[in-house]
């Protein structure tokens, strides 16, 4: 399964991710883990990063198309993998369509979750992630079981700095101006599969699996 989630900051990518894995067995790619862990290690990518990832900008093509080549020819990416939060411009989705031919692969779907945006703000102010596994979760909509550690590993809970009201409006702008177009793109190519994601979490899943079982 070769799969690309697509929507909004705040639509449950991440968290649709993580059921996935569970399901068939496959990596979760997230860009935005990658780059939060490159700034944390103060890699020079994360040193050119992070100044655009603290205002809610795009991190350049460049960056993100690279880390993304590289570890999509991991092994482990072999039967497939979920791409979270990548394509975010139409370059990188001219960029991965290149690679996935250079690497004899197809895409199986892109799932587009639709949320509308006062549930996005909703979502994003009470997002809470882990520090050590990065699983995500909400303060009201989905919370641990003991306030500020995770369930899967013990983690400390922390809340992203970009996770501020001020940059989550920057993040929406640029999603409507750089990403909301990649919705038709892949509507062309017969890729995209519409996913109504203002459910409760669960829900969402099923509806997501039932599309991809299908395929
Ligand atoms: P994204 O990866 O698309 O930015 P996340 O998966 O991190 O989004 O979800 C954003 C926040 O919303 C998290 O706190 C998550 O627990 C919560 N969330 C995800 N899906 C739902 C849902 N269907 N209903 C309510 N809250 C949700
Ligand atoms: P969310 O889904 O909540 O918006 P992510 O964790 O996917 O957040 O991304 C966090 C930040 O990392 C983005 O605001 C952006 O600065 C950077 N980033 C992540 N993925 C990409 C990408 N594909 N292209 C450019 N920047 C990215
Ligand atoms: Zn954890």
């Amino acid at each position: 399964m070769k799969l690309i989630l697509l929507g909004p900051p705040g639509a449950g990518k991440g968290t649709q991710a993580a059921q996935i894995v569970e399901s068939f067995g496959i990596p979760q790619i997230s860009t935005g883990d990658m780059l939060r862990a490159a700034v944390r290690a103060q890699t020079p990518m994360g040193l050119k990063a992070k100044e655009a990832m603290d205002a809610g900008a795009l991190v350049t093509d460049a960056i993100v198309i690279g880390i993304v080549s590289e570890r999509l020819q991991q092994e482990d990416c072999e039967k497939g993998f979920i791409l979270d939060g990548f394509p975010r411009t139409l370059p990188q989705a001219d960029a991965l369509a290149l690679t996935l031919s250079g690497l004899g692969k197809d895409l199986d779907a892109v799932v587009s979750l639709q949320v509308e945006t006062t549930a996005l703000v909703e979502r994003l102010t009470g997002r809470r992630a882990c520090r050590d596994c990065s699983r995500g979760f909400h303060v009201s909509f989905d919370p641990p079981a003991a306030e500020g550690i995770c369930d899967s590993c013990g983690g400390e809970l922390f809340q992203r700095g970009d996770d501020q009201e001020e940059t989550i409006r920057n993040r929406m702008e640029v999603y409507h101006q750089q990403t909301a177009p990649l919705e038709d793109y892949y509507r062309q190519s017969g890729l995209l599969k519409v996913v109504d994601g203002m459910a409760p979490i669960a829900a969402v899943t099923q509806q997501v699996l039932d599309i991809l079982k299908a395929i």
